[in-house]
């Protein structure tokens, strides 16, 4: 799951930092064209929705100048954002696009060590141990193939870090992860649906077996896992798809993962936008926006409606607790 950029769009400042210059020297053989501000490239801006599989083979270097931790309630008690947002993946439904729009290209910000600071020192002076996700806006392990900003990050919160950090992954190069001293202090979490969708929606993501095979050796490792089943497509024949996935990972996942994992389950949300640009850029994928089963949910929004939701609901409390009885159901939302 190599990313080769085709052009590198860089703030000018962020080569004076380590990182910056690690790219700079990585990618010299690339097109760099240099920017004002990662977060507004007009010149891509202006591109057609049609060019987004195009813009995805961008990588952005920029400094991260604020980075706000929202509160969180689910899995963590905040979110952080990180060392880098977007991705280089086309996941039909990604929540990215909802934020970014076609620009939800891979933006990396070489300001690591300010954004590990904050983190630290907000964990040492809670009252209690707290969980930061840190994976919320890009996925950190393919970052990581990229930069080795995950390991770095792993290893210097177990040393001076309280509590716990987590992120979840679609990807499966954790080899560089396994030999860290993690502390047990980073909790890792694969994404998974049926290999089916993975092929026809999550584009350039790892496949299945790959995602079990990670998680599986990151556990033996020490690590502490979750598995999310997210987000959850209510596609034609989803009952047989995820009953095939549920007893897949019944059969392939550890004893050890499926007695300690946390579990999470999130229902596909979809929007006006994810519509105008896939219908443009992928005129022959699978339509994941069904009027028949879907609602409005604020503003370009949509949801499953609430009975739709309620039998899938049913469908994943009860197999989840027969197929995998010790593994704590966080929620399905
Ligand atoms: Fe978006 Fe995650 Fe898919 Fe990347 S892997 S496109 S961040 S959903």
């Amino acid at each position: 799951m190599k990313f080769d950029p085709k052009t590198v769009y860089f703030e000018p400042d962020a080569m004076n930092y380590p990182l910056g210059k690690y790219l700079q020297k990585k990618y010299e053989n690339k097109n760099w064209i240099p920017i004002e501000n990662h977060n507004n490239i007009p010149e891509l801006r202006a591109r057609d929705n049609c060019e987004f599989p195009k813009l995805k083979q961008n990588l952005i270097i920029g400094i991260r100048k604020t980075q706000k931790f929202v509160p969180n309630k689910k899995i963590s008690d905040f979110l952080v954002p990180y060392t880098s947002s977007g991705c280089s993946a086309m996941c039909l439904y990604c929540y990215l696009v909802c934020h970014y729009n076609k620009c939800a290209y891979l933006r990396l910000f070489v300001n690591r060590e300010q954004m590990l600071e904050k983190v630290l020192r907000t964990s040492r002076h809670a009252e209690r141990p707290l969980t930061f996700e840190i994976g919320s806006n890009s996925d950190l392990v393919l970052e990581n193939t990229i930069t080795g900003n995950l390991g770095w990050t792993i290893e210097q919160f177990a040393k001076e870090g309280r509590g716990f950090l987590t992120f979840p992954t679609k990807f499966a190069e954790i080899e560089p992860l396994l030999p860290l001293s993690h502390g047990g202090k980073t909790i890792a979490r694969m994404s998974v649906n049926p290999a089916e969708l993975i092929r026809k929606v999550e584009l350039g993501t790892a496949p299945l077996t790959a995602r079990i095979r990670a998680i599986n050796l990151l556990c033996e490792a020490g690590y502490p896992v979750g598995l999310l089943i997210a987000p959850i497509m209510l596609v034609e024949g989803w009952e047989k798809l995820y009953t095939e996935l549920l007893n897949q990972l019944a059969d392939e996942l550890s004893p050890q993962v499926k007695k300690t994992m946390r579990l999470e389950c999130i229902f596909m949300t979809y929007s006006y936008v994810h519509r105008q640009i896939n219908e443009a850029a992928f005129p022959n994928a699978v339509r994941l926006y069904d009027a028949n089963l879907m609602t409005g949910r604020g503003p370009g929004k949509y949801w499953y409606r609430a009975p739709v939701r309620a039998k899938a609901e049913l469908f994943f409390r009860e197999s989840l607790k027969l197929l995998f009885p010790e593994a704590q159901l966080i929620y399905i939302v």
